[in-house]
This record gives C-alpha cells, structure tokens and sequence, in this order.
C-alpha cells in the first residue's frame, strides 16, 4: 500500500553503495524488475565510508550519504548482519568485522560457534536499507529472517553466514538454496519489498 508521507522515486538511475558482491549480486536481482539503471560502488569508483553507527539504521544511512555525496546521484545502501538471541544480539552491526580481512568467514563463524556453545541457536538477519537523495532526504526500510544456527556449515551458495543460518520452517541453510529460494526467506528482499511499497510503488 502507498504511504503519502514517504517520497517516490522516479529517477532512472542509482548508486548501489556496497562493495560487497554477495550482496551486489541479490540487490540487482531484487531491483532488476524496476528498470531502473544499478551503478555499483566499484563502478562509481566509491571509497567504503567507517561505518560508526551503533545500529543497522544508522549505519545504512551513512553509507547511503556518502555514496550521493560522492557521485550526486540517489544511492541506495544495506545494512545487514546476523543478529544471535543467546549473545545478545551479536555479532551484529559487527557481522562483517567477524570475519577475516579479506571477507573470509570461516573466524567469524567459528567464534559464533565457541561463543555459543551449548546455548539456544534461535538467530535472525536483519537487513536496513537506506535510500538517499541529493537533497538530503533518506528512506529507510528494514526486513529480518528468523531462524536458527546450525554446526557445521551446510553448503556453498550465497555469503557471509549463510551456511550456519537455516531459516523458520526449512530444513536447508541459506548456503544450501537457490539464490531465488534464498529470496523467498531473506531478510534483504523483506526489506527490499518494503522500500518498494514506499518508495518504488508507483514504477
Ligand atoms: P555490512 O557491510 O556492515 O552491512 O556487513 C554485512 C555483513 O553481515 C556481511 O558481511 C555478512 O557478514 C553479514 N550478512 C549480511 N547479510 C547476509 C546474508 O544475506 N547472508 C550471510 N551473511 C550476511
């Protein structure tokens, strides 16, 4: 349903502020049906802004200004990690400082699995989009997946903590799907299916 107060966007094109190819790669699958012409960061030539918000939202947003601040055009930025009940939450904002440099996650998902040990594996990922204009103005939108965790890691698909992360109501992780059965669970095209009722509606 359209919500009066949130702004559309009829631009043609726009700044996908993420280096991250796991993420680039369902992005431009969730937006592919807009028509709408997708600039990557790297093909922007976008530096990575430090990403000091202590919530998904904040930190979206930062990434989201910083890429029109650099190329002047709407940009549209993710927030995402994975969030785990017995750790309050953790990993968190920090998903990505889990792992290795070079985006390796193998000692990410090992400290999940010794810092949870024997407790509940119940977890979710949370996604934050934020869409900004050259103006200044931001919407935001936010999808989660509930699921839990499972050890050792299943399959080779997707990123990140995919394999570890097995959604409500199915047997397989995230790393075991289809990146299509992947959208049907994940918290990203939730978000995205968001933004679009906001945002996107009237394309
Ligand atoms: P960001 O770049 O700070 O938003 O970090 C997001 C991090 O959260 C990724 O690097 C992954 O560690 C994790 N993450 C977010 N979404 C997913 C997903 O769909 N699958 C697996 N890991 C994810």
């Amino acid at each position: 349903m359209k919500n009066f107060d949130s702004r559309s966007f009829d631009g043609d094109r726009l700044v996908l502020a993420s280096h991250n190819q796991g993420k680039l790669a369902e992005l431009r699958a969730l937006l592919s049906p807009l028509g709408i012409s997708v600039l990557s960061a790297g093909e922007a030539g976008l530096t990575a802004p430090e990403e000091t918000g202590a919530t998904f939202e904040e930190n979206a947003a930062l990434k989201a200004r910083a890429a029109v601040g650099e190329t002047g055009l709407p940009a549209l930025a993710d927030d995402s990690g994975l969030s785990v009940d017995a750790l309050g939450g953790a990993p968190g904002v920090y998903s990505a400082r889990w792992a290795a440099a070079d985006g390796d996650h193998a000692p990410a998902i090992a400290r999940v699995e010794r810092e949870l040990g024997e407790q509940d594996p119940a977890a979710r990922f949370v996604c934050v989009l934020a869409l900004a204009w050259p103006d200044g103005h931001v919407e935001l939108a936010r999808g989660e997946a509930a699921g839990r965790l499972v050890f050792p890691p299943r399959g080779e698909s997707g990123f990140g903590y995919d394999p570890i992360f097995v959604p409500e109501g199915e047997a397989r992780s995230f790393a075991e799907m289809t990146p299509g059965e992947k959208r049907a669970h994940s918290h990203r095209s939730r978000a995205m299916a968001a933004m679009m009722d906001r945002v996107f509606a009237a394309r």
